[in-house]
């Protein structure tokens, strides 16, 4: 089976994790915490995901001249990831993100973006040798809006699938929306977008149509423990979740892009696609922290096993 090669265009932060009994409230102390360490950025996940599933992954991000954005290029290195469009920014610090866990598993997070609110299109158009080869491109919302608009033409102009996970929520103008493939909002976002209330199946078909009509040729909105719904012009499929415990949902939505996107880079048809990419985010959910919970292949299969909707 033929490899298959994914850009990523998107932000690379480090993540500071503490998981405690509860998030405290403004004002508030909570002692007793547990401190992980870990790369994370929507962008730099979902370029781990990918490239541990057997994906031949170029990262195109933006780092700092510091201890955080060399540890970045070392780590994503490691992950066999192409690093040569890792641009380092002279002024600005590797992006920061700050995550509290609770014990149920819910999340809190504050970034600093930094570098990352640098990248230029200029920079991407280095990598356009990369976009024009690759079976699918990757976009997230954490890198400026030119970037991410200039992209999607490279990507159109060279008929590449473009996944947009419109994260964190933003406006999008049609003149995106028209060259996104596949959009993957959970359901805050699809919210945002369509200024629809999203709360069940029927909500998210509402706002995923609406999206639609803005010329998106997919839309999949991601119900968390619900499963996922695949909406098109006709008709709506929902895809369960598998059922896991959940320990950490941070990047549950990254995980799940990165499975998509591998799988649709394979070949596969959407509704697998959307399958694989649920069972990645649940692989991802019953671990602590973003990276450190995206599973390789051969766990991804074992996992399979042991696990159902
Ligand atoms: P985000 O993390 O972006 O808010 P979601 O919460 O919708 O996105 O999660 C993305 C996907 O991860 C879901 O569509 C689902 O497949 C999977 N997922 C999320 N939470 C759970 C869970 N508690 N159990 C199993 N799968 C989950």
């Amino acid at each position: 089976m033929k490899t298959p090669r994914i850009v990523v265009v998107g932000s690379v932060n480090a993540d500071m994790v503490v998981k405690s009994q509860r998030i405290p409230v403004p004002g508030e102390t909570v002692t007793g915490g547990q401190f992980v360490m870990a790369a994370g950025g929507k962008g730099a996940n979902q370029a781990v995901a990918a490239a541990r599933l057997g994906a031949q992954v170029t990262l195109v991000a933006k780092v700092g001249q510091d201890m955080f954005g060399n540890q970045a290029i070392e780590n994503y290195q490691k992950e066999g990831i192409n690093t040569e469009c890792i641009v380092r920014d002279e002024q600005n610090a590797t992006g920061v993100a700050l995550i509290m866990v609770d014990e149920r598993g819910e999340n809190l997070i504050s970034v600093a973006s930094g570098a990352n609110h640098a990248l230029k299109p200029q920079e991407v158009e280095r990598a356009a040798k990369h976009i024009r080869a690759a079976d699918v491109v990757m976009l997230q919302l954490e890198i400026p809006m030119d970037v991410v608009q200039y992209t999607a033409e490279l990507a159109a102009e060279a008929g590449v699938p473009l996944v947009l996970n419109p994260a964190p929520a933003a406006p999008l103008d049609d003149d995106l929306l028209r060259r996104v493939t596949y959009l993957t909002p959970n359901e805050s976002e699809a919210g945002r977008l369509s200024n629809i209330n999203v709360q069940d199946e029927a909500s998210a078909t509402a706002a995923a149509r609406k999206l639609l009509q803005s010329g998106v040729q997919h839309v999949i909105v991601t119900m968390g423990a619900k499963g996922s719904l695949i909406v098109g012009a006709r008709q709506a499929t929902m895809i369960p979740a598998f059922r896991v415990e959940a320990r950490d949902t941070t990047a549950a939505g990254d995980a799940f892009c990165g499975g998509l996107a591998c799988a649709i880079a394979r070949g596969e048809d959407l509704e697998a696609a959307v399958r694989e990419a649920s069972l990645v985010a649940a692989f991802s959910v019953t671990r602590l922290g973003a990276q450190p919970s995206l599973p390789f292949a051969a766990e991804l299969r074992r996992f399979a096993e042991t696990v159902s909707t």
